[in-house]
């Protein structure tokens, strides 16, 4: 079930893509039996390899003009929908980036995702660091609404961002976003296993 074709085609087979791989993760082992790599969206290709383990991005970086330019990209990558809101909390136009996730996130976040160690989160400053190419592309290949169809699949109601937001506000709010962010990346609970149509 590969996916030409409008938006609708391309959630369903990314959806699918999704269960497969949340169904293995635990036993990445396991012989893959799901569409043969190259039909793989790279998004989704990106995800495989993230969630084994097996993501290599290259770190030099660019400067002078070659970084003004991608870090100009980079910018109006973040006025686009989805990447305009932290990918991981409410707050707006966030100019903090975790690279290898390919997501924008706020400052805050950009703490905790820190915190995580950077085989889970690479952190960079939109304008504070210097940047490369495949940096740049793997945020275009997945940005922050791409990124939470796969790592926010499943959330549980006391979760769900609205609550959240009310979380943020509260004194409580670093604990609760620390938590959220754990469980999201690290411990992935919000990927769902039991969203198969065939079952
Ligand atoms: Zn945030």
């Amino acid at each position: 079930m590969m996916m030409n074709g409008d938006d609708t085609g391309l959630d369903e087979a990314l959806n699918s893509d999704i269960s497969r791989l949340a169904q293995s993760r635990n036993d990445l082992e396991e012989e893959v039996t799901w569409l043969p790599f190259d039909e793989v969206p790279k998004h989704t290709q990106i995800v495989q390899r993230l969630l084994a383990g097996t993501d290599r991005m290259p770190a030099h970086k660019e400067s002078g003009s070659k970084n003004d330019e991608l870090v100009k990209e980079l910018q109006n990558l973040m006025t686009l929908p989805g990447n305009d809101i932290c990918a991981d909390c409410p707050t707006t136009n966030p100019d903090w980036a975790s690279v290898n996730l390919g997501i924008f996130i706020c400052m805050k976040c950009s703490g905790i995702h820190r915190n995580l160690g950077t085989h889970i989160s690479k952190v960079r400053s939109v304008e504070m660091d210097r940047w490369n190419d495949v940096q740049v592309e793997r945020i275009k290949d997945i940005g922050n609404a791409r990124s939470n169809q796969f790592w926010e699949q499943n959330v549980p109601l006391e979760w769900e961002k609205s609550s959240i937001q009310v979380n943020f506000k509260s004194s409580t709010a670093s604990d609760r976003r620390r938590d959220f962010i754990i469980q999201k990346y690290h411990d992935r609970a919000f990927m769902s296993v039991h969203d198969d149509p065939d079952l």
